[in-house]
């Protein structure tokens, strides 16, 4: 069996594969993210962009651009915020959107509610049930109790809850012990989100599934292994050979079953550049349905400013979903709120200096003290049009236009009023009410999905209910490419609990 890729999708899927004793032959292009100083500084981190790739990606009028990709074994969980949350029971079905439809999985809430369950167990996932009134039932409690909030993320949250809004503790993947500290690894700093953690205590797939399997004998790991093409056999039906660059060689590498889990923009890219007399299209690609319908959420990331300090070191323990579907005086769903991590001065200046001369009589250090940040995200629609080809060099482009615009300004207008609402608004800095507004640009392919959609007609989607594209017997394609939709959380335990469910499936077939 070979894995391409150990992020979220293909790190998870040989952990739940490597018990069985099967041959496992794992294939990452990056190498294992180095534990360096660099891991916790902000500079290096978000001003040099010293982990992202240095691939060239073009956007639709191809104006080159640097993806926000990381190619390291864990693949983008190294980085991720650990904001492990489930889609909700509704995001299974179908939903009506101010852009349009968000369509229905073939699989319910209920199909996936175990495979959540044990995505949490194993990702060690924080949190309390019932908190937040739009989630759907557990069948377990959350394996660990929820990360605390700090005092003035504890003062938001009573503020919130006393306007009659439902604040809950945003579930989270670190190894926190807070009732005995010294049995957990995580020292709750304020470099987490978007950092590498430099104590490996962030629950990413690195070191929740890959690490564990070094010593088997059954799983040998090959880094800096770039997969270039998969080959088929001459019915087109089985892949019989996968193409590897390494240190400059061609190597071929032969599986009995290949999942391939290089995110849901490279996957496509695999799938696209694997084109053959029998699949002229590309791979899988009968349908004309690979690349297509990428999703990346429409997200703004909000800074806040209050006069009273925000001293806050672990700022992501909030999250509001009020907004998440319609309202009583909205007709669209319109998103979650969650907190990120704590700006700071140095971020600040390397990420928006013409949005930083604002406060003259404020240095950074001031402002980054005060400011209180949010995260927002509306979900993007699957839209054919917006998707990723590859040029003849096979690179990768990329065509995205936004949806749900609408929805998302009136979700930045409903944190507006929250932040009137409790009080920010009177001791804020300027005047008028401040806040820093950053929309996230299309390289900013955090959260992206959708490129190999499952569904139940061949037609209209890559990939069957198990995740084994329609046109081939033996390919399999478990990372986020999968999503016929994406929701409004993040996308990480939903990838997750799909490589674990796929993952049963495949021992059931093996065996
Ligand atoms: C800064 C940041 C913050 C985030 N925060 C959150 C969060 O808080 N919560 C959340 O749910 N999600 C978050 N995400 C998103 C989350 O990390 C992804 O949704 C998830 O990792 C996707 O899993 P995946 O398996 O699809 O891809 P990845 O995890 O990216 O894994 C893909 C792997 O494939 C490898 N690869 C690519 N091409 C090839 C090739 N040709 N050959 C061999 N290997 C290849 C890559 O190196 C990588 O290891 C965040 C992402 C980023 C970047
Ligand atoms: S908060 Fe914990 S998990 Fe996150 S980077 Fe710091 S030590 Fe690591």
């Amino acid at each position: 069996m070979i894995i391409v890729g150990t992020g979220a999708g293909g790190g998870t899927l040989a952990h739940t594969l490597a018990s069985s004793g099967k041959r496992i032959l794992l294939l990452e292009r990056g190498d294992f993210l180095p534990r360096e100083l660099d891991n916790w500084d902000p500079k290096p981190v978000f001003v040099d962009g010293k982990y992202i790739s240095e691939d060239t990606w073009f956007d639709r009028d191809d104006n080159p651009l640097q993806p926000q990709v990381h190619y390291f074994v864990g693949g983008a969980t190294k980085l991720y915020g650990a904001a492990l949350y489930r889609l909700r029971p509704q995001d299974f079905g179908e939903l009506k959107h101010a852009s349009g439809i968000s369509p229905a999985w073939p699989l319910s809430y209920d199909d996936f509610e175990p495979w959540y369950s044990r995505a949490e167990r194993l990702y060690q996932v924080h949190g309390n049930g019932g908190e937040d009134p739009t989630e759907g039932h557990r069948s377990q409690p959350y394996p660990w109790p929820a990360v605390s909030h700090e005092p003035r993320i504890q003062q938001i949250s009573d503020d919130l809850a006393d306007g009659g809004y439902h604040p809950f503790h945003a579930p989270c993947g670190i190894m926190l012990n807070e009732e005995q500290p010294h049995r957990g690894l995580c020292i709750r700093c304020a470099t987490c989100d978007g950092y590498p953690c430099l104590v490996h205590a962030k629950a990413d797939a690195e070191i929740i599934a890959v690490r564990p399997l070094l010593d088997r004998d059954n799983v040998t790991l090959l880094t800096g292994a770039e997969v270039t093409r998969l080959e088929t056999d001459s019915s087109g039906r089985v892949v019989t050979g996968v193409v590897v660059r390494r240190d400059g060689n061609r190597e071929v590498y032969t599986g009995d079953i290949v999942a391939v889990s290089a995110g849901a923009a490279n996957s496509a890219k695999l799938l696209l550049n694997s084109a053959s007399d029998v699949h002229p299209r590309g791979l899988a690609n009968g349908s004309d349905q690979v690349g297509r319908n990428y999703m990346f959420h429409n997200c703004k990331a909000i800074v806040a400013l209050a006069k009273e300090r925000n001293d806050t070191v672990f700022q992501k323990t909030l999250g509001i979903n009020d907004f998440y579907f319609a309202t009583k005086d909205y007709q669209w769903p319109m998103g979650n709120i969650q907190m990120i991590g704590k700006s700071c001065a140095e971020a600040m200046r390397g990420e928006q200096p013409e949005k930083t001369m604002f406060a003259p009589e404020w240095t950074l250090s001031d402002v980054a003290g005060h400011a209180v940040d949010f995260w927002l995200t509306t979900e993007d629609l699957p839209v054919p049009e917006n998707r990723v080809t590859t040029d003849q060099d096979g690179r990768v482009h990329l065509a995205y236009s936004s949806t749900n615009d609408e929805e998302a300004d009136r979700l930045y207008g409903e944190l507006k009023k929250i932040l009137n609402h409790i009080g920010m608004a009177e001791h804020h800095v300027l005047r008028k009410n401040f806040y820093m507004c950053m929309d996230i640009p299309v390289a900013g392919v955090a959260h992206q999905a959708g490129t190999c959609r499952f569904g139940t007609d061949p037609a209209t989607s890559v990939l069957d209910a198990d995740c084994k594209a329609h046109e081939l017997d033996n390919l399999y394609v478990v990372d986020t490419s999968f999503f016929p939709s994406i929701g409004a959380v993040n996308p990480a335990l939903t990838a997750i609990a799909n490589a674990i469910r796929v993952g049963e499936h495949l021992l059931g077939r093996l065996s």
